[in-house]
């Protein structure tokens, strides 16, 4: 019987607690052997899989990318470095990841997923649990190796519900030679069925779409996160690493106003610079979603701010520049939306407390305070147009 091919990504656990000695000589150096004897035996079995590996602490990472090259795999296992706290959630849509950019190149595989961790997932931004259902949704299978998960009940254990739902297996290990044992077990075939028949591009589009992280607001980090962010990002907290200032562009608001964060490396950037970015950049299928400049994890900004792609280089419209059909009706809002609770008005750079006189422009969704489109339009320099997206206001 022909084996059927298949690819494991591993995450492993690079919090700080992976270096207590409750395991001899520590949690993470028996991780590490017992993860060179799940992939050497794996190779024996089949040598044509391939394997991939994710770390994960304050941020996910891709320490290998698939690679059947065993040599490789054991020198990357190798090279395994402690750091940050463990953010579960990052690295399973890391992995997601790198299984969806295999799915559109190669189809018809079977993927696999193998985890260790001591199952501390406090430092998530993203939540494991939803990852693990897209990964069920895409049949992967999903391994756990809970370190010293003591006195946890079916319920505590994220990582039991993780394989619970995607059909793996769960194991509570205690110590380094029944590690060892266990993931030796491991590594036999598993039943999986292909990720993805060879998918065609808008469904892989819309895979990404899904895949792809919202940016975070700065009131969505909890105490613990934004305490990550002080930590990791410090004194540039408000500095977009796509356009390098506090003030936005496109906006010109203050980093509040329109500042978000990368859900996986904390890097700060505007939305409406991520927008432009995301449309200009054309690095993944649809013009919301695209790549962090900094860590590559996927993110997606609002459909409704793609629209901002109008602008070119400069933000600086006349008159004259602009074209008859070039117009954007504005619209008075008659209901208080989430989107209208988190917008800030381009102009004054305040917020709305209510949807009492505002205005929405309807090509990029920008909402304004009547009172300031007023001055706005009166004012020479606005050239009558939208601040945001450049379209002459027509109302
Ligand atoms: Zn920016
Ligand atoms: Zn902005
Ligand atoms: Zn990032
Ligand atoms: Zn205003
Ligand atoms: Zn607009």
């Amino acid at each position: 019987m022909e084996l059927q091919l298949e690819d494991t990504i591993i995450l492993i656990d690079t919090s700080r607690s992976m270096f207590r000695k409750d395991f001899d000589p520590n949690r993470i150096s028996a991780a590490k052997k017992a993860i060179k004897d799940f992939v050497i035996s794996k190779n024996q079995i089949d040598d044509r899989d391939q394997f991939a590996i994710v770390t994960f602490s304050s941020e996910a990472k891709v320490l290998l990318e698939m690679t059947s090259y065993i040599d490789d795999v054991l020198d990357a296992i190798d090279g395994i470095e402690i750091g940050g706290t463990s953010g579960l959630g990052e690295g399973l849509a890391v992995a997601l990841q790198l299984i969806v950019k295999e799915i559109q190149q190669l189809g018809e595989k079977g993927y696999r997923m193998l985890i260790i961790s001591d199952g501390k997932a406090w430092g998530s931004t993203i939540d494991p649990l939803r990852m693990s259902k897209i990964a069920q949704g895409l049949k992967v299978k999903i391994d756990c190796v809970g370190l010293s998960e003591l006195g946890l009940s079916y319920r505590d254990s994220v990582l039991e519900r993780i394989s619970s739902q995607t059909g793996g297996e769960y194991r509570k290990i205690y110590d380094s030679r029944s590690l060892s044992d266990a993931l030796t077990e491991l590594s036999s075939k598993k039943e999986i069925s292909p990720s993805a028949r060879k998918a065609d591009s808008a469904a892989v589009g819309a895979l990404l779409e899904t895949i792809a992280e919202d940016l975070l607001r700065p009131a969505d980090l909890s105490e613990d996160q934004s305490h990550l962010v002080d930590l990791l990002i410090g004194k540039e907290k408000s500095k977009c690493i796509i356009c390098f200032q506090d003030i936005c562009p496109i906006c010109h608001g203050p980093f509040y106003s329109c500042g978000r964060y990368c859900p996986n490396c904390k890097s700060p950037m505007h939305l409406h610079c991520a927008a432009e970015w995301a449309s200009a950049s054309k690095a993944v299928s649809g013009d919301n979603v695209f790549r962090c400049t900094r860590c590559y994890f996927l993110l997606k900004v609002p459909a409704s701010y793609s629209k901002i792609k109008t602008l070119k280089g400069t933000h600086h419209y006349s008159a004259t520049e602009l074209q008859e059909d070039d117009t954007a009706l504005f619209v008075k809002v008659n209901d208080f939306s989430d989107e209208l609770a988190a917008a800030v008005d381009p102009i004054c750079h305040s917020i709305f407390d209510n949807e009492e006189n505002v205005y929405q422009c309807t090509n990029c969704g920008t909402f304004y305070h009547a009172e300031c489109l007023d001055k706005w339009l009166e004012d020479r320099a606005s050239g009558g147009a939208c601040r945001v997206c450049g379209k002459k206001i027509t109302l």
